[in-house]
């Protein structure tokens, strides 16, 4: 149900003013803990990651060959005598004139050269033999600071690498490492209760789906939420499933609240006799009850019991993964102090059309084929949970604007959503 007999109809409220006025009641989180690098990826830094050396710290080798003096190669002899060899790890000496170094990938290019040769363009004349170095015949005539990585060319000292609120992945961590960074200060990881509405609900492993009785379904969204969140850097309290009776929503709310920074719940949050979301948050706390214009997913819901957010999906699988995606997600980003936070779409070319365009604004279900393109799910229902598995990203579509096959559209990738 939509609305209530008899009730007057609300203007939907666009995307963009929900996803603002959500995330304006946000304050974000300020504790925070020293966690190992290892173990920071999806966390969000709350100081600044700043480097106290220059990465490379030394000039280096580019490749395994010869570190030489391109002055040498410019005029006569390309014979040169191999006087040293540095590994990675080593330190070699002065390179005298006419003179090479054996160096590998990585090692510091010894003071005096100036360009490292690679072993492809070298010929060996003789090796080492009567006290008389390798001599090696250098078949190009290298370009001075040719295959040497520059020390400071990566990272200078000072230079902050890392600012404060960014959302840590392993190429950040891996760029902690490189300049000493053992361990990293994060925003503490936001508490969120989790609850599903529903007596419908079963959960998979306690009924077989041959005993399912009628009008059952198994909880889907439980699964993907809880993830989800996870995946957002949250620690979960589970609470299960909640059955559709006032009493019993009010006191998972208040258990809810009691220690959580935010409770989330799915179902329940439309305007029916069974819809017990609303008159609970309101005994307890405050309650915004939306009606998004985006498709799918429009009743939205957030509010506050004391300390605690309040925000309510609907129940509908696809709905429920939608509006966490566009919604809940930027506003756990803000929460744990990330600035920015919007979706990132790209143009791709659609080859299907959407000759029906919705007033509401749709995320519809779509993947890449062989051709570049995108193919749509054959079935946009926000019961069919198949879709958001079969495609690999959402398109954007503006409320009223049809889309003619072979047109660019906005590509969200799952891929930007869900790391
Ligand atoms: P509601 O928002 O409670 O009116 O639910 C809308 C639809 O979503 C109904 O068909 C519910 O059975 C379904 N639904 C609600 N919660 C879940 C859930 N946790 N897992 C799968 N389907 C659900
Ligand atoms: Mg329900």
């Amino acid at each position: 149900m939509t609305s209530a007999p008899g009730a007057p109809r609300k203007p939907l409220l666009p995307l963009d003013d929900a996803l603002a006025q959500l995330l304006a009641a946000v304050s974000p989180l300020t504790a925070t803990e020293q966690v190992s690098t290892f173990d920071a990826d999806g966390r969000v830094l709350a100081a600044n990651v700043v480097s106290e050396l220059q990465v490379p710290a030394f000039d280096n080798s580019a490749m395994d060959g010869y570190a030489v003096r391109a002055e040498d190669l410019m005029f006569g002899s390309n014979e040169l005598r191999v006087t040293q060899r540095i590994a990675a790890g080593a330190v070699g000496e002065q390179l005298q004139a006419g003179t090479a170094g054996r160096i590998f990938t990585g090692a510091p290019v010894p003071p005096g050269a100036d360009a490292v040769v690679m072993q492809e363009d070298c010929t060996r004349i003789h090796d080492e033999r009567d006290g008389e170095p390798e001599t090696i015949r250098v078949n190009t005539t290298p370009l001075p600071g040719q295959h040497i990585r520059h020390a400071g060319e990566d990272v200078q000292r000072g230079d902050c690498v890392l600012p404060a609120g960014t959302r840590l992945s392993p190429a950040e961590l891996g760029l902690a490492a490189s300049i000493g960074m053992a361990q990293l200060k994060v925003v503490r990881k936001p508490r969120v209760a989790l609850f599903s509405t529903g007596d419908e609900l079963v959960m998979p492993g306690t009924v077989a789906p041959q005993d399912m009785p009628p009008g059952a379904i198994y909880n889907s969204n439980r699964f993907f939420l809880l993830n989800l969140l996870r995946r957002m850097g949250c620690e979960v309290a589970d609470l299960g499933i909640v059955p559709d009776n006032r009493e019993a929503t009010i006191a998972a709310l208040q258990r809810a609240a009691a220690d959580n920074d935010v409770i989330l719940t799915s179902g329940g949050v439309s305007v029916g006799e069974e819809d017990h979301i609303k008159p609970a948050v309101q005994s307890l706390g405050t309650l915004d009850l939306w009606q998004i214009a985006i498709k799918p997913g429009k009743p939205f819901a957030h509010g506050r019991i004391g300390a605690a957010h309040f925000i309510g999906l609907p129940g509908n699988p696809v709905s429920s993964f939608v509006t966490f995606l566009v919604l809940v997600r930027p506003f756990l980003m803000r929460l744990q102090g990330v600035q920015e936070s919007a979706m990132k779409s790209i143009a791709v070319r659609a080859d299907f059309d959407w000759p029906k365009a919705d007033k509401r604004r749709e995320f519809l279900r779509v993947r890449h084929n062989a051709n570049g393109g995108l193919d749509l799910f054959s079935n946009q229902s926000s019961g069919v949970l198949t879709s958001a598995v079969w495609g690999d990203g959402l398109v954007d579509v503006a409320p009223g604007e049809p889309i003619l096959y072979g047109q660019a559209v906005r590509f969200i990738p799952f891929q930007g959503l869900l790391a």
